[in-house]
């Protein structure tokens, strides 16, 4: 490795200071899960890191009823694994965080840094983009926001400029009888990479289905929102029919490739499966509310 500068902001003004100042050679460092790997490979070659966790602004976690969740770019997994609000209210946000890594990892790494990261694969990026979640982007120009499904541009890419950092996440709250769920595949019982990952989130009025979002990870070269296959589900009763029905839709959208892990054919397969039981589990979970 070569010779690093490490710089540790306690504001985001400063933070977006040295980073405005490194230029390419700058790049923000939160859990390092990621990147730190990246840097031993070769892969990424930063000259100036900027450690997100020292950054009061991207440690946010606040939950209000009527403006919902603002979770900071920085924010460790293991706060939200823990925290029961959010298990209350977003359990399919809690699962995906909650199957990154070990318990080392989670005590690292975070949701920004898996978005930011750019993988398809990543798992809190279909849960959240499931929930309708918002990405609150800073730079010297000022704040601006973007979807969560819109965020990754290609394998690794993503919208963010060298002088951008993401700042925070914000989730609308859940009406009455909402609830979300994410499930993944996985060759073994923990520590890998997705095969193929999917979040869903429905709202119920009796047994009628008033609003859904499903996204999809591992399953193209950026996650997805699966939009036809939500619309779909509204204004319909929650039934095996409208299920499999989105479950084909979201398989008409998957372009998966074939690698160590799976079969396109077989990922195409499990985007069914899988997007048949989140919904499953997440209508379960909303009638219950
Ligand atoms: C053993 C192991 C197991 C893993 N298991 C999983 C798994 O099961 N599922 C999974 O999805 N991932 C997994 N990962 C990958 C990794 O842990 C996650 O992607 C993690 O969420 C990355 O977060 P981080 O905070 O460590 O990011 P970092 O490594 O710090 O950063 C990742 C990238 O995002 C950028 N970045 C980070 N925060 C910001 C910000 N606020 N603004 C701008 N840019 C930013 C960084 O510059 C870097 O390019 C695993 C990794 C390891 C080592």
């Amino acid at each position: 490795m070569h010779a690093i500068t490490y710089e540790a902001p306690k504001s985001l003004e400063h933070a977006l200071r040295l980073l405005a100042a490194a230029g390419e050679k700058g790049r923000v460092l939160a859990g390092g899960t990621d990147l730190l790997i990246q840097m031993r490979a070769g892969v990424r070659t930063p000259e100036r890191l900027i450690d997100a966790k020292t950054i009061p602004e991207l440690q946010v976690l606040s939950f209000s009823p009527h403006e919902g969740l603002r979770l900071g770019a920085a924010v460790p997994c293991y706060r939200i694994v823990e925290d029961p609000v959010l298990c209350q209210h977003y359990p399919g946000l809690v699962e995906a965080a909650g199957l990154i890594g070990s318990v080392q990892i989670k005590n690292r790494c975070t949701v920004g840094g898996n978005l930011c990261n750019g993988s398809p694969a990543a798992d809190t990026t279909p849960a959240l983009i499931a929930l309708g979640a918002v990405c609150y982007v800073a730079s010297p120009r000022g704040t601006r926001t973007v979807a969560v499904e819109d965020f990754v541009v290609s394998p690794g890419r993503t919208v963010l400029q060298p002088d951008e950092v993401l700042v925070e996440f914000r989730i609308p709250a859940p009406p009455p009888h909402t609830a979300d769920c994410y499930q993944r595949f996985i060759p073994r019982n923990e520590m890998d990479i997705a095969v193929v990952g999917v979040g869903a989130a429905v709202t119920l009025d009796g047994e009628v289905c008033t609003a859904a979002r499903i996204g999809l990870g591992a399953v193209a070269p950026t996650p997805l929102f699966a939009r036809e296959a939500s619309a779909s589900l509204v204004g319909k009763p929650l039934d095996d029919e409208a299920i499999a029905t989105a479950a084909e839709l979201a398989q008409k959208i998957a372009r998966p490739i074939t690698d160590m892990r799976g079969t396109a054919e077989y990922r195409l397969h499990l985007v069914g499966v899988l997007t048949r039981r989140v919904l499953k589990v997440a209508a379960e979970r909303a009638r219950a509310r």
